[in-house]
């Protein structure tokens, strides 16, 4: 198999975790009661036996069905009264802001439900040129470009950019579209230690024998809420003549003074030559994803990248949704540190109750408890307290690391927060977690 064809089928099967349950199952029966062959009997028989396992191991991944806008109170099926919601990436509560509602509904009306076409044959609108030229604004950097999705925009870059001449080093720990993405290229890889920069230094001084470097970094690592140690980064960089990349996902729109993400927090703004983001997190919540650059590089994207090349425009509600949000970031929001000192409060009020709280001041914070089934069961118990948050087990953290993620939103109310750790010391009391 190509490695495109696998990485396709790496798609299919992540976008099939994501759909509705019933549509699977429903095509999962279609499957089933069409395909009566030996062969297709001996794999069913097979996947049988792996989903047995993942049940027994505690580490199936239960989607809950939602009846509601995303926002920090949502209807949850087969639960009478609304929920509070804690495991959200809508770190900014726009994902149900009426201005932003509003800015999508217009675009239906005035540009239509979407494209029927890829950006280079006729599938680029006035509003996808406006929002490449906020973006790119908003990082500062010469230009941007659009893909249906970050996952994409990683999938696309590393092969386009590197040839066998060059090198890619990445941290271990980088996300899976990022992994995925430098499998495709064919520069020589080189995997460093989770933010250990004297690995990096070695690995960048052996990197030396290639034409180009470039180091690969998440801003923020989704799972531990930690934050790259950019400065260090920028400043091997500039010692071993190396670009720098980064995927901001975690942090744009609401980290560093002004929401433009961990290169501000850090004060290297100018230093990071590479931007992948997502606007399907804190910048509206609907989807997409895009790479902020230099020109010269965002026109070979335009020019060669697969994922933008060959799949569709992303539509225009979601476009202006977008663009709405960049136009209220711009020039400053009082959500960005309202965001930070609700996070500072629900770390705080945790580690003195006993909770050990993973990674730096960032709004993802990952209640660690260690055993699938224990992060499970609390997160059941934790339902029946009306707060939702999920369990994250093997293989999304290492085994052996499960943990409940809470994710802060500016749109939770100091009372939310306190309600969330009440709820948090009663059921780790009874599951023994703490005193
Ligand atoms: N990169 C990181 C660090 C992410 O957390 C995610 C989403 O989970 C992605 C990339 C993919 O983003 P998208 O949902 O826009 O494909």
């Amino acid at each position: 198999m190509s490695r495109f064809s696998l990485m396709n089928c790496n798609r299919i099967l992540y976008n099939l975790q994501r759909r509705p349950v019933a549509l699977v199952q429903r095509r999962f029966i279609h499957l089933s009661s069409s395909r009566t062959g030996a062969a297709s009997q001996q794999v069913l028989r097979h996947l049988d036996q792996e989903l047995d396992g993942i049940r027994e191991s505690g580490l199936w991944k239960h989607e809950r069905v939602i009846t509601t806008k995303q926002d920090s109170r949502i209807g949850v099926a087969q639960q009478d009264s609304s929920i509070l919601n804690f495991c959200a990436n809508n770190y900014l509560g726009l994902s149900s802001d009426p201005a932003v509602i509003e800015a999508g509904k217009k675009a239906l009306d005035e540009y239509g439900a979407g494209l029927s076409s890829v950006r280079f044959i006729c599938g680029t609108q006035t509003i996808h040129k406006h929002l490449e030229q906020q973006i790119a604004a908003f990082h500062g950097k010469e230009d941007a470009i659009l893909y249906a999705s970050c996952f994409d925009a990683n999938a696309g870059l590393f092969e386009t950019l590197l040839t066998k001449d060059d090198a890619v080093l990445s941290d271990e720990l980088n996300h899976a579209s990022i992994i995925d993405g430098i499998r495709l290229c064919r520069a020589s890889k080189y995997r460093y230690h989770h933010l250990d920069m004297a690995d990096l230094e070695e690995k960048l001084k052996d990197a030396q024998k290639f034409r180009h470097r470039l180091i690969a970094t998440d801003g923020v690592f989704s799972m531990d809420g930690d934050v790259t140690p950019l400065k260090e980064i920028c400043n091997l960089a500039d010692k071993y003549n190396a670009l720098v990349f980064i995927d901001e996902c975690h942090a744009t729109g609401f980290l560093g003074k002004t929401g433009r993400g961990t290169d501000e927090l850090l004060g290297v703004q100018d230093k990071v030559d590479l931007i992948n983001s997502t606007l399907g997190k804190a910048l509206g919540g609907a989807a997409g994803g895009y790479t902020a650059g230099p020109k010269q590089v965002i026109d070979l994207l335009r020019n060669r990248s697969r994922p933008y090349l060959f799949s569709n425009s992303l539509p225009p509600p979601v476009v202006a949704c977008a663009s709405k949000v960049f136009d209220l970031l711009m020039d400053g929001s009082p959500l960005v540190e309202d965001i930070q000192s609700k996070t500072k409060r629900f770390r705080s009020k945790m580690t003195a109750a006993g909770f050990t709280i993973s990674g730096s001041e960032h709004p993802i914070c990952p209640v660690m408890l260690g055993d699938a089934n224990l992060a499970a069961s609390m997160s059941e118990d934790l339902l029946k307290k009306g707060i939702f948050v999920i369990g994250f087990s093997y293989p999304v953290v290492p085994m052996g690391k499960s943990r409940i993620r809470v994710q802060i939103s500016a749109s939770h109310s100091v009372e939310d927060i306190d309600r969330v750790v009440d709820a948090f010391i009663d059921v780790g009391r009874a599951h023994k977690v703490i005193p």
